[in-house]
C-alpha cells in the first residue's frame, strides 16, 4: 500500500492507494495554519486509513517553492509552514521513502497517468485561489535549471483594460495570476468568482487565454488540461472563449486541444499516489526524481 498526501492552502487530503494508483481510502480536513498541528493531523489520518498496514512509499503534493534535493518546502501561501523538512519529518513518522514535488507538477503527473492514451506534451494549468501549472514532456515533468519549477502563472500579460489593482502575490503587477486567480478576482472585481457577470468572466477568460497562447507558442503542447475551482467555475463559456482565442491567435504552432480536468480536485492526490509508486519502483532513492 502507498500513502498519498495533498497539502493545499485550504484543505489537506490523506489517502491510501494500491500499486495501480487507485485511491482506496481517504480523509480530508482543513489545513491548519500551524505546521505542528498539520503534521499531527496527517499522522493521525494516515493511522486511521493505514490501520496496521505499513506503507511502501509516500508521495506528497505541496505548494512551492521547494527543493527536492534538500527535502524542504516553503509553501508561498502558508507562512507558518516555511522551511518545512518534508522528507525528514515524514520519514520519522512513517519509516518509508518520501517523494514530494510542487502540487501543480504532481497534479500534471496525475492527469498524465490517468489516461490510457498518453498525451505528450501535456500542459496542466490550475486556476483556483492561486494559480499554477506543470508540463509533462517525454513522460516526465519539465524542469528548469537546478530542477527549478517554471512558474507559468507569473508570466507578464497585456491587460485588456487598465486595471490598477492587479497585484500578484509575488509582488509584480502584471502577472497572469494577479489577473485571473480567485484571490485576484476578489481584489479586482470586489466579489468571488461565482458572482462575476458575463463581461467580467470574459475579461478573465481573455487574460487566461493570453497566458495559454504564450505557453502554447513556447511549448507547443498536444493538449492543455484546465483544473481548479475558478477555471471550472467559468464553465463551458470560458472554455469556448479560450479555445477560439487560441484558434485565432496561434498562427505558427498547432492549436492544442483544451479541456477541463477529468480528475478535478483529485488531480494532486492521484498524482501524489503515482509519484510514490514511480519512486518506489525506481529503487526508492528519494533525491532522484523519476517523474
Ligand atoms: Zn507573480
Amino acid at each position: 500500500m502507498f500513502l498519498a498526501v495533498d497539502i493545499g492552502g485550504t484543505k489537506t487530503i490523506v489517502a491510501s492507494a494500491d500499486s495501480e494508483g487507485t485511491i482506496v481510502e481517504r480523509v480530508q480536513f482543513a489545513t491548519p495554519k500551524e505546521l505542528g498541528s498539520g503534521v499531527e493531523m496527517i499522522r493521525s489520518a494516515a493511522s486511521t486509513i493505514g490501520r496496521k498496514l505499513s506503507f511502501e512509499a509516500m508521495g506528497v503534493a505541496i505548494g512551492g517553492p521547494l527543493s527536492i534535493r534538500d527535502g524542504k518546502a516553503s509553501p508561498l501561501h502558508q507562512a507558518a509552514w516555511s522551511d518545512f523538512s518534508v522528507r525528514e519529518v515524514f520519514w520519522g513518522l512513517f519509516q518509508c521513502p518520501v517523494f514530494f514535488d510542487v502540487d501543480t507538477n504532481v497534479a500534471a503527473v496525475g492527469e498524465y497517468y490517468s489516461r490510457n492514451e498518453k498525451v505528450d506534451p501535456l500542459l496542466y494549468v490550475t486556476v483556483s485561489t492561486g494559480m499554477g501549472g506543470g508540463l509533462i514532456r517525454d513522460g516526465k515533468v519539465f524542469r528548469g535549471v537546478d530542477s527549478n519549477h517554471p512558474e507559468i502563472a507569473h508570466q507578464a500579460i497585456p491587460m485588456v483594460r487598465n486595471i490598477e489593482n492587479a497585484k500578484c502575490a509575488c509582488g509584480l503587477s502584471d502577472c497572469l495570476e494577479g489577473l485571473v486567480s480567485g484571490r485576484a478576482i476578489e481584489r479586482i472585481y470586489g466579489k468571488p468568482p461565482a458572482s462575476l457577470d458575463e463581461w467580467e468572466w470574459e475579461e478573465v477568460a481573455l487574460h487566461l487565454a493570453q497566458g495559454l497562447r504564450n505557453a502554447s507558442t513556447i511549448y507547443s503542447p498536444e493538449k492543455i488540461i484546465l483544473g481548479g475551482s475558478v477555471a471550472i467555475g467559468g464553465g463551458q463559456k470560458l472554455l469556448e472563449q479560450v479555445r477560439s482565442f487560441l484558434d485565432w491567435n496561434l498562427r505558427l504552432v498547432r492549436c492544442p486541444e483544451v479541456a477541463f480536468s477529468s480528475l478535478g480536485k483529485d488531480a494532486p492526490i492521484v498524482g501524489a499516489a503515482r509519484i510514490a509508486i514511480l519512486g518506489y519502483n525506481g529503487g526508492g532513492d528519494e533525491s532522484e526524481v523519476l517523474w
